[in-house]
């Protein structure tokens, strides 16, 4: 058996792919070629064309079938059935399995055998099956039982890869994920007296280190969805009240994750469209400065500025914090929600289709399941409540390290006075808002209702 992964140049030079994914992609990969040198083997790099390239790679080493996981992206499902018509054209088995959800789109279903649109009902029905037949990881050392190919066997293959070769500058700043790492980090979280004991208290608070960050090796593969949610089971066991209704919340994200997977191989069309077609409809704005100045933290609402800066300087967001700006992007500024999902989808390490356009029309409410129009986050009083000192957007903005905690989350609204002994005078320090959100708010429900015919 020998391990092959094929890079795909369009695709790592495209609009498409961020540093911080290319990044830990790279780095999942070269903890797996450490691995698998480690036990006398070679993970072979091809570069190229996926079909022509693991075509010529199994007549070189002879093999005899190719096994894969498969993957909900409609360009990745396009692509594997090409590579499967090639290989099975040369003669080569080909098999794949599924490993990157826990259930199968078309595994949980309503009784009418129908997927799911809403989330509540899905995670009823999936906890149902779990609990009939929960499904176990496969142990890592697998392959150590198997026939590895021998390092010299596999023969060059090309150099490892850096980002900057496909037009990405790296960071120490983002993350980098590992089998090792991962297992570690979901042991950390899991640990008792740690972050899952207080998840559902602390999940919201982006100051605390109170989630498991483990959404860039879910996305690379370093680690699976069944080994998160078996250990979420076993750490249940035997546990007080407060820490297994904190982990039932933990294991709820989990399931978030498979039902945005579904919602993705089922309704394809939301890769490039709203789920709701009405929804189609609503007149966004084509306001590039407010959207470069929502992209490079420059919106005068510290929430909404320290969020971004997080993103573009780590290449991870806390979870209230997406919501927080993309409810800014799509309703207080009316923009595409799909110019906020592209540029996620170039500044995260966990950048994934599914989960982050499932997110982004969440929060647009052109989704499933989604937030009603009318729900608009204030970034203010979303600040107030979730960084009540303002520890986390101090942090982040530097500008705001000396202004007071009553001002924090609004700090255009301290008298000059105050805005002088602060070190932060709006407007030169720190920019005035961009916006006025009591016109931004008639200005999106009357876009929303006209879109939906609700005027
Ligand atoms: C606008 C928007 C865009 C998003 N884009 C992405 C994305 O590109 N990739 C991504 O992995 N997640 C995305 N999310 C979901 C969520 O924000 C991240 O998964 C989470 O912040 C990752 O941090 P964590 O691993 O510490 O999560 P934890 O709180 O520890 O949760 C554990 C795991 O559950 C899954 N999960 C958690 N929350 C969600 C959720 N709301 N929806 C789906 N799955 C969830 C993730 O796999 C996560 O790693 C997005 C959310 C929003 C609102």
């Amino acid at each position: 058996m020998a391990l092959a992964f094929v890079l795909d140049p369009v695709l790592l030079r495209s609009e498409r792919m961020g540093a911080p994914l290319v990044q830990a992609y790279f780095s999942a990969l070269a903890s797996l070629r450490a691995e698998l040198r480690s036990r006398g083997s070679e993970l072979a790099l091809l570069e190229g064309d996926f079909a022509e390239q693991l075509t010529a790679f199994a007549g070189r080493i002879g093999a005899g079938a190719l096994y894969y996981n498969d993957d909900y992206e409609p360009e990745a499902i396009e692509r594997d059935a090409r590579v499967r018509t090639a290989l099975e054209a040369a003669g080569v088995a080909v098999h794949s399995s599924l490993d990157h959800v826990y259930f199968g789109a078309d595994e949980v279903r309503t009784e009418g055998g129908a997927p799911y649109r809403i989330f509540t009902p899905y995670k009823r029905r999936w906890l149902d099956q779990h609990a009939l037949a929960p499904r176990m990881p496969v142990r890592s050392n697998r392959a150590s039982a198997e026939k590895l190919i021998a390092r010299a066997e596999i023969g060059a293959t090309r150099d490892f890869p850096e980002p900057e070769e496909y037009g990405h500058r790296s960071s120490a700043a983002y993350p980098t994920c590992s089998e090792a790492g991962a297992g570690a980090c979901l042991e950390r979280f899991l640990a008792e007296g740690g972050a899952s004991d207080a998840y559902s208290l602390q999940r919201d608070l982006p100051a605390l280190d109170g989630t498991s960050r483990l959404s860039p090796d879910l996305r690379a593969g370093t680690i699976g969805i069944r080994t998160c949610v078996a250990r979420a089971r076993s750490a249940m066991e035997g546990a007080s009240a407060k820490r297994r209704a904190s982990l039932d919340v933990w294991l709820s994200e989990l399931i978030w994750r498979d039902f945005y997977q579904q919602i993705l191989r089922n309704f394809p069309h939301v890769a490039n469209a709203p789920f709701l077609p009405a929804t189609a409809a609503i007149p966004w704005r084509e306001d590039e400065l407010a959207f470069r100045a929502w992209c490079e933290a420059r919106t005068g609402y510290p929430i909404v500025d320290a969020a971004m800066q997080q993103l573009n300087t780590t290449g991870w967001m806390h979870n209230r914090l997406r919501m927080i700006v993309a409810s800014f992007l799509s309703k207080d500024l009316l923009l595409n929600w799909q110019w906020g999902e592209r540029y996620f989808e170039r500044q995260l390490a966990d950048a994934d289709l599914a989960q982050n356009n499932g997110g982004w029309q969440w929060a647009a409410s052109t989704g499933t399941d989604a937030a009603p129009y009318f729900r608009i986050f204030n970034p203010v009083l979303q600040g107030q409540r979730f960084d009540p000192e303002g520890a986390f957007v101090r942090a982040m903005l530097p500008a705001l390290r000396g202004v007071p905690t009553k001002y924090v989350h609004a700090p255009w609204q301290m008298p000059p006075l105050v805005q002088r002994e602060s070190g932060c005078i709006i407007g030169e320090d720190y920019p005035a808002p961009i916006v006025d959100r009591t016109e931004t708010k008639t200005r999106v429900l009357a876009a929303f209702s006209a879109a939906l015919g609700r005027a």
